[in-house]
């Protein structure tokens, strides 16, 4: 299985990465991180093709990272 992973205290719910998912995996969640932002979450189960586009239009360094063929979605 193939997913995105989004360090919630990194992300600034720009939502650059949810506009651009080809495949509509990320949501905008409502809790808020420690720096005041509504972050975004990839959605469990969503049909990820662990493309990267998600990782390289993120404009917060290390808030995104793909995995593809990972056996356990959770991360
Ligand atoms: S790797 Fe691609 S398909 Fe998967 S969440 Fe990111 S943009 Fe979407
Ligand atoms: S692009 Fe990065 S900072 Fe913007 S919502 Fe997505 S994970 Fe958060």
């Amino acid at each position: 299985m193939n997913y995105a992973k989004i360090d919630p205290n990194l992300c600034k719910g720009c939502r650059v990465c949810i506009n651009s998912c080809p495949k509509h995996c990320i949501l905008l969640g409502d809790s808020i991180n420690e720096i005041g932002y509504q972050y975004a979450q990839f959605v469990p189960g969503s049909p990820c093709t662990a493309c990267g586009i998600c990782f390289y239009v993120c404009p917060e360094f290390g808030a995104v990272t793909v995995f593809k063929d990972e056996e356990d979605a959770n991360g």
